[in-house]
């Protein structure tokens, strides 16, 4: 036999803003399918019209144009197994409810929501299956005269998967091993509803597998008590021997380790569960996102890929390339993986360390303009190298602000512990001895100009840290920042004068 072709998907049901852990399912399947030189499709699984949100099939291909996961297949990418909106496959879906049907597989059931209402209220644990589908309403229980006559007259119905009781069902899971069920816990589950004339999830998600030829399915935990019923469907299709493998990803848990990972713990907590901020149409609340947060992609990338994932060793930083490279389900736990949202701050550090820095430049221009800088005037090898100066002491490109905003704005104000400390009655005097000396200088940059002052300080005798961090109160307006004379080079000879001038009259 050939190998058969890699090819998973990505089926997400557009419901609303794309869950961080919905990005992670996205991301193995994406890494999982380079790896083996396959194929990703994205398919929209929009068969439950009450839960359809505008904008989220949009938010969701942006995010992941975004995050850098581009997919072969699907809608708005094409292909030859489309379409990919399982919303434009009704005339698909119903062909194979009607082979269901004909094979005896299948039954229509006519009970209306108080018929079942009211057989809950006589049968305690009430479920629609082998021990019971014949007291209820169906086309098992009925006439073919009397079935053909309540569609014709415009009853609605639907249609139920007839689930043969006291069967281990097995699955193999790539990540958990053989999982094994009785079919008796199973109930008739729904497959089809004349109302809106659409296939439930169970039905088009298994037809649309078997008609894309799907390989594998890679998805959440939460999909793990399907699999049993949709084992169960390729078998009544008679698609037992294209079946798709499945690999049951581990669940996000909370911060703490208990439960699952919700909205409510990143509103708590303070941190995003989307990838982008989502504007909610029918409530008009506003989520974050990572995108907004000033995270960037690459490190939600690499942080994402270690939830419920290891190389197998304890390495920590990898690019895409990388965990292609390296990814394998073998390695995914089977234990939920604990969201440590503070060590998404420390791989969006590293991924600031790991960016060039004329690229850290183009991210900082938008954030000047947010503090009122007109960054037009500053070229980027200025910016980068302001840039190369302070970004080992941020998380977020925003932050950079903070740290170089004096190379933007002039002091006019001066750290009052700093002065206490560092401003004394001859500061002055030395302030306008040292402008004398920086005058002289001809090459302004970092290494000459500081043997210079250091040079002079000496001969002169004056107390190192005392100039020093009078010279820096003068320039920045507080005891800290990176190297002095890195910052008096980009600030250049005239600007560096001004500033301890203003500073002398102003600490008078
Ligand atoms: N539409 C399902 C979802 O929203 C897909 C589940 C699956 O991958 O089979 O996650």
């Amino acid at each position: 036999m050939t190998e058969r072709r890699v090819r998973v998907r990505f089926a997400p049901s557009p419901t609303g803003a794309l869950h961080i852990g919905g990005v992670r399912t996205a991301l193995y399947n994406y890494l999982f399918a380079r790896q083996h030189g396959g194929d990703l499709i994205f398919r929209i699984e929009d068969t439950d019209s009450n839960r359809f949100v505008p904008g989220a099939e949009e938010y969701i291909l942006e995010s992941f144009k975004w995050l850098g996961i581009p997919f072969d297949e699907g809608v708005s990418f094409g292909g030859n197994h489309g379409p990919y909106r399982q919303s434009e496959r009704r005339e698909i879906y119903k062909k194979y409810v009607q082979v269901l049907l004909d094979a005896g597989k299948a039954y229509i059931a006519f009970d209306t929501p108080e018929e079942l209402e009211a057989k809950r209220a006589e049968i305690a644990n009430f479920q629609y299956d082998a021990s019971t589908r014949m007291q209820m309403r169906n086309s098992l229980t009925l006439s073919k005269e009397e079935v053909d006559a309540l569609i014709a007259g415009g009853k609605q119905y639907v249609v139920r998967f007839k689930i043969e009781p006291d069967e281990n069902v097995h699955v193999n899971d790539l990540i958990r091993g053989e999982v094994v069920i009785n079919s008796s816990i199973l109930d008739d589950k729904v497959l089809y509803k004349s109302a809106d004339e659409l296939p439930t999830y169970h039905l088009a998600n298994i037809v649309d597998d078997h008609l894309m030829e799907v390989s594998h399915v890679i998805r959440g935990e939460e999909w793990l008590p399907s699999a049993p019923l949709h084992v169960l469907l390729y078998r009544a299709f008679g698609w037992e021997d294209t079946m798709p493998a499945f690999a049951h990803l581990p669940l996000l848990l909370k911060p703490e380790g208990n439960g699952k990972l919700s909205k409510r713990d990143g509103d708590r907590l303070g941190f995003p569960v989307f990838p982008l901020e989502w504007h909610d149409p029918k409530t008009g609340d506003v989520s974050s996102g990572y995108r907004e947060s000033g995270y960037l992609p690459e490190a939600v990338i690499n942080f994402l890929a270690l939830l419920g994932w290891n190389p197998g060793n304890d390495q920590e930083l990898m690019s895409m390339d990388e965990l292609v490279k390296l990814f394998n389900l073998e390695h995914c736990s089977k234990a939920g993986a604990k969201f440590d949202y503070k060590k998404g701050t420390w791989f969006n550090h590293e991924y600031i360390m790991q960016k060039p820095d004329g690229e850290l430049a183009c991210l900082f221009r938008p954030v000047l303009e947010a503090n009122g800088v007109d960054a037009g005037q500053y070229d980027d090898a200025f910016l980068a190298k302001v840039v190369s100066l302070v970004k080992g002491r941020v998380n977020f490109v925003k932050e950079l602000w903070d740290q170089a905003r004096f190379f933007f704005v002039a002091p006019v104000t001066y750290a009052e512990k700093d002065v206490k400390k560092r401003w004394s009655e001859d500061t002055p005097r030395i302030m306008a001895e040292l402008m004398e000396v920086l005058r002289g200088i001809d090459d302004f940059s970092s290494k000459p100009s500081e043997d210079i002052v250091i040079g002079w300080i000496t001969e002169k005798g004056y107390h190192m840290g005392n100039v020093m961090n009078a010279f820096r109160l003068s320039v920045v307006g507080e005891c800290k920042g990176p190297h002095m004379f890195d910052i008096t080079e980009l600030l250049g000879k005239e600007e560096t004068l001004v500033r301890m001038q203003r500073a002398i009259e102003a600490l008078k």
